[in-house]
């Protein structure tokens, strides 16, 4: 591995110009597809009944030829034949660690890796902990869980790179707070929601976020705020520091992609994942720039290829030049599949709504969404908290959120309603639940 070269952890690789970036993709993906079929049992079926052969690779555009997996696969796969199940492609006695996901669109799916899976994990975490300027004499708080979360091992990327680590996980606010204060920490990683709202608990304690702790950098990631303009700027103004977005997969690494100092995208690390762009209607796969479901392939890690893995992710990948001068392609990511619901034909993300809410002085930030079905036809309402200090009517409130989403989105909302500073319970440790799907209750009614 090479040394850090001024900005960069490995400018060599950060730098390579695309042809050969694209060159060592497609040495990889020959390598990785043969193996695969050779190894997994799943790889081998799929292949042969969809006609195809890894010998069928000669450019990157080949992949397309082959046929797709999601999470399903993986759910339907998982333990059968063997403990690692049939998308493995390594025997049991070379993994040395899983991960799970959360299961919170059904059952968990497992994540093997390899010591060399493992290790190239971690070099890409110290990537991006570089690339967003951690250096040695940083002390960094790693506040993510570490209970079978892909997540929880990048702070050995941190401590790769020589930063002090603190290893904070899920502790409540108020022990984390202690840490900031005591301890006196230069960078912290947690999610968007939550470091908004570590941030207004240490105002409730009487701390000042600004002055009497030392945080500079905010890392984020696990939802869709850091990407979201008006949400990285109020977390921002909140703490007097930096925000960088980073993205990653329970499936592949605890982060895939991360903001450099441009703050336009995430660089992804393309020596790792081939990106293909799906149009969500129709299937074809869309010319880079476009918007739609990512579809990742992983290149090198053996415990478990990922070949055309449908992420449920709708995003776009940029390639034009980035001022930071790294080569490897931006990821713009806009929300969930899972999470997208289509009012009078106009798709809406919830992280559209956070971003039309946290550009509005008048209200606290909070929000919660409700989407639901009326006569047959999806529609959503939104709550809101009025902001301390705001003595406006409910009711001009309302019309002023109403109206602002409009203009944004395209289509207003059924309803806003409109609680005091503090009325919604949305607040919570680490993960918010901020949207509620009423759908399937109407439908039962
Ligand atoms: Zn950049």
């Amino acid at each position: 591995m090479s040394a850090p070269d001024g900005k960069y952890w490995n400018k060599e690789l950060e730098t390579l110009p695309r042809e050969q970036l694209e060159a060592k993709q497609l040495e990889d993906l020959k390598e990785i597809v043969q193996f695969a079929y050779d190894h997994a049992p799943y790889y081998k079926r799929s292949f042969d009944e969809a006609g195809v052969k890894p010998s069928d690779i000669h450019t990157l555009k080949d992949i397309q030829k082959f046929p797709f997996i999601n999470k399903k696969t993986q759910r339907d796969t998982q333990g059968v034949g063997s403990f690692l199940g049939e998308l493995a492609a390594v025997p049991e006695e070379d993994v040395v660690f899983v991960s799970t996901s959360s299961g919170s669109t059904g059952v968990p799916t497992m994540s093997p890796f390899t010591k060399k899976d493992f290790d190239e994990f971690q070099d890409t975490e110290s990537r991006w902990f570089y690339q967003i300027g951690m250096r040695k004499n940083d002390r960094y708080v790693h506040a993510l869980n570490f209970s079978l979360y892909v997540g929880g091992p990048d702070v050995i990327g941190a401590q790769n790179l020589g930063a002090l680590c603190i290893w904070g996980g899920t502790l409540p606010s108020e022990r984390l707070l202690f840490i900031l204060k005591t301890y006196q920490p230069t960078i912290i990683w947690t999610s968007p929601s939550y470091a908004w709202q570590l941030g207004e608990k240490a105002i409730k304690a009487g701390y000042d976020p600004k002055k009497d702790f030392s945080i500079k950098k905010i890392i984020v990631a696990g939802e869709a705020g850091g990407s979201i303009d008006s949400t990285r700027k109020a977390i921002e103004d909140l703490w007097g520091a930096e925000v960088f977005d980073f993205y990653g997969l329970s499936d592949i690494f605890g982060a895939c992609a991360a903001m450099c100092e441009a703050k336009d995208g995430l660089h992804i690390a393309e020596n790792h994942i081939l990106v293909e762009t799906r149009d969500i209607h129709t299937g074809e796969i869309l010319p880079p720039g476009e918007t739609g479901e990512l579809v990742f392939t992983t290149l090198r890690k053996h415990a478990r290829p990922l070949i055309r893995f449908r992420t449920g992710d709708i995003g776009r990948i940029d390639y034009t030049p980035c001022k930071c001068g790294r080569t490897h392609g931006r990821i713009h990511i806009q929300g969930r599949l899972d999470d997208m619901f289509i009012v009078s034909a106009v798709n809406v993300f919830p992280s559209d709504i956070e971003a039309v809410i946290h550009e509005l002085k008048e209200v606290t930030g909070e929000y919660l969404i409700r989407i639901f079905e009326k006569d047959f036809t999806c529609k959503y309402a939104v709550e809101v908290e009025k902001a301390s200090g705001n003595t406006e009517t409910d009711e001009a409130l309302a019309e002023k959120v109403s109206a602002a989403l409009k203009a944004r989105i395209g289509v207003k909302p059924a309803r806003v309603v409109v609680h005091p500073d503090g009325g919604l319970n949305t607040r919570s440790e680490h993960k918010s639940k901020r949207v509620i799907d009423e759908r399937n209750i109407d439908y039962n009614i």
